[in-house]
């Protein structure tokens, strides 16, 4: 395979949503667009592929029509009573809520403000949305989900005549003698070839499918962890970048983990989605936890699931045997609060608290007592048990307590839920300028030709995260990153 049979405007290196969105932008300017993807066609996508939703801001029905375009008012109306917007400055604010305020706010502004901007440009190539009926706190799901999306964004990009290298893996990235980056060498089936470019994007993942990345970053344990994506994502655009001495950014050592059933495989691949669907176990805000010990260890609602869950996964690692049980009883059925998905999880159910326990082989006494304490500290209160906001309805005088959602566990048949933590990506990125996504260097200045965007974009996401913005930002940064790489291939 010769070198030079490669040249493109734009190389743009993953083909998630951060890639397409990417590749969608510069196809704007340039019909010179290549893609690099480690995967096969069959798998492509990335975890992109297994998604659902995108959280972004919005002042009412009118800034939703544009994206619900064969819905009535009528249809949309019973999820805007619970949301009637989400105002940037909320949005700001929800972000700065779950991250402790250590979301970098550069990053943010430009996250914020261009969400809807964005969410209307992806209508205006062809994507389209339904009003969300899962439990979640956002108010559209994307039409055929991810895979509906992605599935979209490649036809769009083929028919534009993109060019797809798959199961091509890039490894290194290639220099002038003036730093700028001028390709990317990448590993085919039938061997190493260089890619030449004008521009490069990398917008090919995180580091959650390496466990030597993961030990080194987020700590003991995270080796051995179940991912609940792709296994491509192994940091490869983090290392080449930063062997070129482009500045890390962001949380390293956190990441966005959350419940999923006991069985959950150790990765994913988008050919398998329909499986992953039924995995996720999210229904914790409606019951407590308890450890292989019998005992709580987290405050199961500090704030709704949509901004806890993504923490969850690590409260849960941190279990003896990395495992805990999601307890509810028959209340919680009868008000219809289960997802369809726990219609296939792995589940116990007792008629009694003591013969559950024995049938999750606890101690039943411990277990028992758990429960009486949790029951007996639980405050009067109007519950609601709305995804959307809080009904403060919690414990008093007990550790951890309940913060919201707290109602007693005393109507038999009791159901448990063992659960794992499952890896959805992590937190660590590069640092970019928000403006036009270009990667920055350590000595302090930008890095010619190279931009970064989706998961490899650090600085969002610190510690939690909040439902659906990994996909707003891989759109609104990848937007951004293909139109700057491409003006940039146009001046050179
Ligand atoms: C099961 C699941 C459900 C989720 N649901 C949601 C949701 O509803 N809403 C939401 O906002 N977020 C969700 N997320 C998170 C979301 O998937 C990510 O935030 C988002 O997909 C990141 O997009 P990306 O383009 O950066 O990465 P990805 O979509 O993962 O794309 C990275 C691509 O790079 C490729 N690649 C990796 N290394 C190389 C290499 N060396 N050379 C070439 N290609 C390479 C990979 O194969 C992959 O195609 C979910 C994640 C999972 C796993």
């Amino acid at each position: 395979m010769a070198d030079e049979t490669y040249h493109y405007d734009v190389l743009i290196v993953g083909t998630g949503n951060a890639a397409c969105s990417a590749a969608l932008a510069a196809l704007e300017k340039t019909p010179r667009v290549g893609m690099l993807e480690k995967a096969s066609r069959r798998d492509r996508g990335g975890n992109s592929a297994l998604t659902v939703l995108m959280r972004f801001a919005f002042n009412g029905a009118e800034d939703l029509r544009p994206l619900v375009r064969n819905y009535s008012d009528d249809e949309m109306r019973p999820l805007l009573e619970g949301l009637p917007h989400r105002t940037e400055a909320e949005l700001w604010d929800e972000i700065m809520r779950v991250t402790d305020n250590q979301s970098d706010q550069e990053m943010l502004q430009v996250h914020v403000t261009e969400s809807l901007k964005t969410m209307h440009w992806l209508a205006s190539k062809g994507h389209d949305w339904s009003p969300a009926t899962i439990r979640d706190d956002n108010v559209v799901t994307m039409n055929g989900g991810g895979a509906g999306l992605q599935q979209r964004n490649f036809s769009i990009l083929e028919k534009a005549g993109v060019v797809f290298h798959y199961e091509t893996s890039a490894v290194e990235l290639v220099q002038n003698g003036q730093g700028r980056v001028t390709g990317v060498k990448a590993l085919t089936p039938t061997g190493f070839a260089t890619f030449n470019a004008k521009s490069v994007v990398l917008a090919c993942g995180s580091f959650e499918s390496n466990p030597e990345m993961r030990a080194r970053y987020l700590g003991p344990g995270w080796d051995m962890i179940r991912l609940r994506g792709v296994p491509f994502n192994t940091g490869d655009g983090l290392r080449m970048a930063m062997d070129i001495g482009a500045m890390p950014h962001g949380s390293w050592t956190t990441c966005h983990a959350s419940p999923q059933d006991i069985n959950l495989p150790v990765f994913t691949v988008p050919s398998a989605h329909s499986l992953r669907d039924s995995l996720t176990r999210y229904m914790y805000p409606w019951g407590i936890m308890v450890n292989t010990k019998a005992e709580r260890f987290v405050d199961e609602a500090w704030d709704t699931r949509g901004r806890t869950y993504a923490a969850m996964g690590r409260a849960i690692l941190a279990q003896p045997s990395g495992i805990a049980f999601q307890i509810h009883d028959a209340k919680i059925r009868k008000m219809n609060l289960y997802t369809p998905n726990y219609a296939s999880a792995t589940t116990a159910r007792a008629n009694t608290l003591e013969k559950l326990a024995d049938e999750l082989d606890l101690d039943a006494a411990k277990f028992v007592k758990t429960v009486t304490e949790f029951n007996t500290a639980v405050q009067p209160g109007k519950y609601n048990p709305d995804r959307h906001q809080l009904d403060g309805k919690c414990t008093a005088g007990i550790y951890p307590p309940k913060s919201n959602y707290a109602l007693e566990i005393d109507e038999p048949p009791f159901e448990a839920w063992p659960v794992r933590c499952g890896l959805t990506f992590a937190f660590g990125g590069l640092k970019i300028d928000p403006k036009t996504a270009q990667t920055q260097h350590v000595a302090g200045r930008p890095i010619a030709g190279l931009y970064a965007a989706g998961e490899m974009a650090g600085g969002l996401w610190v510690g939690n995260y909040a439902s659906g913005s990994g996909m707003m930002a891989g759109a609104t940064f990848g937007r951004i990153a293909g139109t700057h790489a491409a003006i940039a291939a146009q001046q050179s």
